[in-house]
């Protein structure tokens, strides 16, 4: 057979985190708390929405900018929640996911050699997506265990050749926020310099202990040097929907619709009819907080019958477990132990970091029917 040989434009890479545990819960038949998506329903209003769509005819391509009443939709919620003012037509694209919004950002602004910041523990796709660029990730470690940003160190590490800058709050893997001291830190640090902002904020409602988010939207001299991205995926419950959209200022939404439309050109019609209409149910996002705390408060309170020692999270679907106490194994090795033996798949912190970090911690997903931690927790507890 013939093979060509190639060349990977990612060589140090392999399969994902996410796609290794679940397919390992599968094999083993664990419950699976690795991989963040809700095993609840999504809301049964916004299927019918979308049926509606398809059989009212919306099934053919939008402008590649997205279902103008979507973003018009998009921009009515950014002015009610973060007080702040979006052009539809210029500023606003609709994404199939957050993801992707982020790689359509980074390959926006990335040139070869390019150095960008990241945070770490980092978003799985950050690295790859920086480096499939030709330029360089930067990492700065969290402070553990309560994963905070030391600003100190994010200037040590700015250069002339520092590009950008990817924030995400609420976070993952962690579930830490970032405060107004943050927002303060990071104007400063930008001040003066061309860098850029990512802003992944696909957790903007899951954030907890009436804690605000602090979105880069409130802040518009932030926002001009910023690409903000979102996904409808965690706000509606619906993770398989990988629909989202960015937010930029208008000159810099140019360039990222340049490289938007020869990738995926637009998203799925029917979705972006539903919501356009749904998101005008503020209630739908705003109860979300809530909602998903209280999972986080019932998993907490339950994962005290076990010997892990849990962290602080503040938002998103996660929460950091230290297990010191059961085991001193690598955090992936006992990851994988655990699903085999145990029956609960979790996900190795030490994946977010590209040197490996171990701090012996696994990060849960709490986002799961009360059955689901009930029986999870039961097994957990036998360790
Ligand atoms: N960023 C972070 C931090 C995430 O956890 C996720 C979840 N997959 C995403 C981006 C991507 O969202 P989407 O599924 O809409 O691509
Ligand atoms: N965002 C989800 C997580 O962190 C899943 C992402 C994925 O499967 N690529 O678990």
């Amino acid at each position: 057979m013939l093979q060509l040989p190639i060349q990977s434009k990612l060589p140090g890479v392999g399969t994902t985190i996410f796609t290794v545990m679940s397919g390992l819960a599968g094999r083993y038949n664990a419950i699976n708390l690795g991989q963040g998506f809700p095993d609840y329903e999504m809301s049964e209003k916004l299927m019918n929405l979308v049926a509606e769509a398809m059989h009212g005819g919306w099934n053919q391509y939008v402008p590649m900018q997205g279902y103008m009443p979507l973003r018009e939709s998009i921009a009515e919620k950014a002015e009610f929640l973060y007080n702040t003012k979006i052009s539809p037509d210029t500023q606003i694209t609709i994404t199939p996911g957050g993801t992707y919004a982020i790689y359509t950002a980074l390959t926006t602004i990335l040139h070869p050699e390019d150095e960008v910041i990241v945070f770490e523990p980092a978003y799985d796709s950050y690295i790859p997506n920086i480096e499939i660029n030709g330029a360089i990730p930067v990492p700065v470690n969290l402070k553990f265990p309560g994963y905070q940003i030391d600003w100190n160190e994010v200037r040590k590490k700015i250069s002339s050749k520092t590009k950008a800058i990817i924030i995400n709050s609420p976070h993952n893997p962690t579930g830490s926020v970032i405060g107004e001291r943050d927002i303060e830190e990071l104007r400063s640090v930008v001040a003066g310099t061309n860098i850029f902002i990512i802003s992944d904020e696909v957790y903007e409602h899951l954030v907890f202990d009436n804690i605000p988010h602090r979105s880069i939207l409130r802040y518009p001299d932030l926002l001009e040097r910023s690409f903000v991205c979102f996904s409808f995926g965690k706000t509606y419950n619906c993770t398989g929907w990988k629909l989202g959209y960015c937010i930029s200022s208008s000159s810099l939404m140019v360039e990222f619709r340049k490289v938007h439309q020869f990738n995926c050109f637009c998203c799925h019609t029917p979705s972006q009819v539903a919501l356009a209409r749904f998101l005008k149910s503020k209630d739908e996002y705003l109860s979300l907080s809530k909602f998903v705390q209280e999972k986080r408060d019932y998993f907490s309170g339950m994962m005290k019958n076990t010997k892990f020692d849990l962290l602080t999270s503040r938002g998103s679907y996660f929460i950091g477990a230290k297990y010191d106490r059961i085991s001193d194994e690598g955090d992936r090795e006992f990851a994988i132990r655990i699903t085999k033996e145990f029956g609960v798949a979790a996900i190795p912190v030490s994946s977010f970091y590209k040197n490996g970090t171990d701090n012996k911690v696994l990060r849960f997903c709490f986002c799961k029917k009360k059955e689901t931690i009930e029986a999870a927790v039961e097994r957990l507890a036998r360790i």
